[in-house]
Parts: C-alpha cells; sequence; structure tokens
C-alpha cells in the first residue's frame, strides 16, 4: 500500500464513483434531476448527451467544484466539497478553457502545479509526454491552442491522479491532437486510473470507454458497455425499407414493436426476420446494419446527441 492509500477513508475498493440521485437546479433549471452512477475503479467512462444535458455540472459536482442541492457524491470514498483538501490530491481535472496568467512560462506553470502533489510526474516528463519540450520557456498567451490543451490536460495529469475528469476532452481539437487525447486515455486506463469524460462524439464513446452512461435532462437513462446499452434498447438493428408509400408503411408499422423514422423509413426493431415477413409485399428492405448509440440515443430520448 502507498502513502496515498492511507489517507484514503474506508470505502468499497472497486467503486471510483458514487453518485446518488443528485439534485442541482440553477433558477428553474434542473441541470441534474435525480442523477445517480456508479462509476468502477480503473474503468473510462463516457458521459454521453447532447448539450445542457447536465454533464458538465455532474462532473463539477464530482470535483467538489458545486455542491448538489440535494443527494450524495463520493469520489474514492470522499465527500467531495467536505473533504476537498483530501481530494484534491487524488483527482485530476481537465477543464474546458484552461488559462494562466500571461507572465507564466510553461515549465514555471508545471514545476508550480507539480509541487502541489506528495508523488508528481517529473516535470521534464511531463514535457516530454506532452510534446512541450521545446515550449518550456514559453509564456502562456504565446503557446498556440493546440499547446494551451496539452498544458491544461498535463496540469490535469501532472499530481498522477488515481481519478482524471476530463471535460469534452477531444473537442476542437485536429484529428492529430485528437488521436494524441485518445492515445492519452488509453494511457491512463492501462496505468490503471478512473478516467471519467464527457463527449457527445459517438465515436470517442464507442472506442474509449468501458462503461457509456447516457446523460439526457440531469439524469441517466441508460448505463453500461456500448453493447449492452444497444441490446437493451430494444432495436438492436436497423432496417433501410424502401416503398412507393412511406407515411402508410409508417402507419402499418407503428403498432409493431419497431419505430419508423417517417422521413426516410429507416425501422428499429429487435426481430429482423420477423420484421421482413412482416412488411412483405409493402416494402423492399435496401440495408440492414447494426443500430448505433447514436440511434439508440434518438429513440431514447426524441433528440440528436449533436445540436
Ligand atoms: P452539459 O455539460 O451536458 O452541456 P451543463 O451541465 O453545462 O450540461 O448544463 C446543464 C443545464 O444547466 C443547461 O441547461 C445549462 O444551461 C444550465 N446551467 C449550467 N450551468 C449554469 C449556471 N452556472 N447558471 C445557470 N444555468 C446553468
Amino acid at each position: 500500500m502507498n502513502q496515498r492509500d492511507l489517507t484514503l477513508p474506508d470505502t468499497d475498493a472497486r467503486v471510483a464513483v458514487e453518485a446518488l440521485e443528485l439534485h442541482k437546479a440553477y433558477s428553474t433549471t434542473h441541470a441534474l434531476d435525480g442523477l445517480s452512477l456508479t462509476i468502477r475503479r480503473g474503468t473510462v467512462t463516457a458521459l454521453l448527451g447532447p448539450n445542457g444535458a447536465g454533464k458538465t455540472t455532474f462532473m463539477e459536482t464530482i470535483c467538489g467544484m458545486r455542491a448538489p442541492d440535494s443527494g450524495s457524491v463520493r469520489v474514492l470514498g470522499f465527500d467531495p466539497v467536505r473533504h476537498r483538501r483530501d481530494l484534491a490530491l487524488v483527482l485530476g481535472v481537465q477543464v474546458q478553457e484552461f488559462s494562466l496568467q500571461a507572465t507564466v512560462k510553461a515549465g514555471e506553470a508545471l514545476a508550480f502545479f507539480a509541487s502541489l502533489y506528495p508523488d508528481p510526474m517529473p516535470v521534464d516528463e511531463a514535457l516530454r509526454r506532452f510534446g512541450l519540450v521545446k515550449k518550456a520557456d514559453v509564456r502562456f498567451p504565446r503557446l498556440s491552442g493546440g499547446q494551451k490543451r496539452r498544458l491544461g490536460i498535463a496540469r490535469a495529469l501532472i499530481g498522477n491522479p488515481s481519478v482524471v475528469v476530463l471535460d469534452e476532452p477531444t473537442a476542437g481539437l485536429d484529428p492529430q491532437g485528437q488521436e494524441f487525447l485518445r492515445d492519452e486515455i488509453r494511457r491512463l486506463r492501462s496505468e490503471g486510473r478512473t478516467v471519467v469524460l464527457s463527449t457527445h462524439d459517438v465515436d470517442d464513446a464507442e472506442e474509449l470507454a468501458d462503461e457509456i452512461a447516457i446523460i439526457d435532462r440531469g439524469t441517466v437513462i441508460a448505463q453500461g458497455t456500448a453493447q449492452s446499452v444497444r441490446s437493451r434498447s430494444g432495436y438492436r438493428h436497423r432496417l433501410l425499407l424502401r416503398t412507393p408509400n412511406p407515411r402508410q408503411l409508417a402507419d402499418y408499422l407503428a403498432p409493431l414493436p419497431t419505430v419508423p423514422r417517417v422521413d426516410s423509413v429507416v425501422a428499429f426493431t429487435d426481430t429482423p426476420d420477423e420484421l421482413r415477413l412482416q412488411v412483405e409485399g409493402r416494402a423492399e428492405v435496401l440495408d440492414e446494419r447494426p443500430a448505433s448509440l447514436e440511434d439508440v440515443f434518438l429513440l431514447l430520448t426524441g433528440r440528436e446527441l449533436r445540436v
């Protein structure tokens, strides 16, 4: 057991984050509306949902930056508000808009942040890992957008945190930056850390996450592996149907255990063979493929992920 473990309160060793019935309202907006979620240690969990779903508010609650109106949250057994200082030593947080004073150089900033932790990454290693060796003496405003983002991530990780919280980590990055970040997240996972990230990018969620929590209107509407979220939706298959009369076909399909999308007559079902029989003579099946998480999100919420 290392020194840091000794400071952890008695808790279920397998659980990193336990949130129960969280509520948080901003005047009339219910940013969190009874959100419950358990995140296992050593996993990557993606919070997938459209803008305004409550992802950031939830992550801020995990980090102790916001107190919920009601409900409880524990991170490695700590209450994030009451044990903020203990938690700060084991938590790494990447916020969307990372910024530093204009006079601070990248290397100086990392040396300062490293000094806050009991067991930090050496600054040279952090500069190397995040491709900032040549930028160590450059002041913050003179870094490129990508370099600022990498410095923000280095700041989040320099303390070797057990739990890493990343708010929209790949948003606004070029493809190379996105790949760098995805590799970094895989590496964190292989080091046994717990990663919680928010995204509205289904590809990110599918590719990176062990577990996906679909969040909508302040609550978790589905959780599990990408595969299990799809299976439990009841709509694993997506059939593209051609028919001279789409509206009539949609009306015909409506009472069946199928969700027809009238514009293109795409039907989702768990029983594709039956559906093929049922539409025989009414429509031709042009294509069948597995329903994507994006499809499932739309079916469960009636809303698009990308807004
Ligand atoms: P997401 O990260 O999923 O986009 P947020 O947690 O940022 O969602 O927002 C959830 C809801 O709460 C949104 O309707 C947002 O406008 C509102 N909200 C978030 N922060 C504040 C705040 N500080 N004041 C008022 N409303 C807020």
